[in-house]
């Protein structure tokens, strides 16, 4: 089959095609997976931490990708979930230990055995790929193939920042970097919390004119000051910098949820700007969030549902997944760009 791998650690500012196309054999499903015909596969930013080494590969090559969507063709022989034909999704979580108290209590995130899709195991920059049947999920039928891939990681792990910044009715959202996953918490905590108003901060005019169209109640450059001070803000960026300046605008007891599996170390001296009365004093909570859970990507399927949300996505074709990459990189960003595979 044909698929796109890392093989190696790139300075992505230096390399622009940082993977490579290269055939492999098609996956054969062990008793308690399901093999499957990828058609869409989401491209991530967390792909380019991988990339670039900050959350690097166990081993090489490996194929990215962890917003994947497409048919099972083969079944192991203990499957039950799904047949032939079925339409599936698979996220990050790709497998956990199942037993332990993380797991147990419905985190499987947090699992010491987690193995994320696409770093550990290979992905969906391919025409094939396996997974257990436990770890993929059944696709609501009003939504395409490109258009379910960036809800199971952008969507799910927006999803679940949103449960953990303990947000209620009538309070201030603020998030800080827009793109794939904020715009589709915008979406749907606009849904889910009656009178919530959303102020997005935003380096690019584009981005926060996007945020404007999507409802955004108040945009602004990220260290301009909004008109209230947030109860809560979830941190999309790659960055620093946005961290403290969020911490500067929450209210006293206020949480900065960081949704980032890694940050990036050029400004990283920001954080010496950290003044205890003005930045964490009141209270103020930091968390950040990790991976994300099986029932977050079930939840968040319903919730999708029910809504019907769709995704904003920019669709590239498998060939040109070094461009979209690069793409990401240099923040050319409207909505959730996604591989289509032919
Ligand atoms: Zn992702
Ligand atoms: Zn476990």
């Amino acid at each position: 089959m044909k698929a796109f791998v890392i093989n190696e650690i790139k300075n992505l500012s230096v390399d622009m095609r940082p993977l490579e196309s290269i055939e492999l054999p098609e996956p054969k499903p062990e008793q308690d997976e399901i093999v499957i015909k990828v058609s869409a596969c989401g491209v991530c930013h967390t792909e380019l931490d991988e990339i670039e080494g900050r959350t690097p590969p166990p081993k090489f090559p490996v194929v990215p990708g962890h917003q994947i969507v497409g048919k099972v063709i083969h079944t192991g022989k203990y499957v039950k979930k799904f047949k032939v034909g079925s339409r599936v999704g698979i996220g990050w979580i790709n497998s956990s230990c199942g037993n332990c108290e993380h797991c147990l209590q419905g985190n499987d995130n947090l699992c010491n055995e987690f193995k994320a899709t696409g770093r550990d195991v290979n992905g969906g920059y391919a025409e094939f790929t396996k997974v257990k049947e436990n770890y993929a999920f059944d696709i609501p039928g009003f939504l395409s193939d490109a258009e379910a891939a960036p809800l199971l990681c952008a969507g799910a792990i927006g999803y679940r920042s949103l449960r953990l910044t303990n947000l209620n009715n009538n309070q201030i959202l603020g998030l800080t970097g827009f793109g794939a996953s904020a715009h589709l918490v915008l979406k749907v905590a606009k849904y889910l919390y009656k009178d919530l108003k959303v102020f997005v901060f935003a380096r690019s005019e584009k981005e926060r004119e996007f945020a404007k169209e999507l409802g955004a109640d108040w945009t602004g450059d990220t260290d301009e000051t909004p008109p209230e001070m947030i109860n809560s803000i979830i941190d999309t960026t790659p960055v620093w910098k946005p961290i403290v300046k969020a911490l500067e605008f929450l209210q006293p007891g206020g949480r900065l949820v960081i949704n980032a599996i890694r940050k990036e170390s050029i400004d990283k001296s920001e954080l010496l700007n950290i003044n205890y009365e003005k930045h964490l004093w009141m209270e103020k909570e930091i968390k950040s969030v990790a991976n994300v859970a099986s029932k977050d990507i079930s939840e968040f399927l319903e919730v999708v549902s029910r809504l019907k949300i769709k995704p904003e996505v920019e669709l590239y074709n498998l060939e040109d997944a070094n461009i979209a990459l690069v793409d990401l990189k240099e923040r050319r960003i409207r909505g959730a760009k996604v591989l289509v595979i032919k």
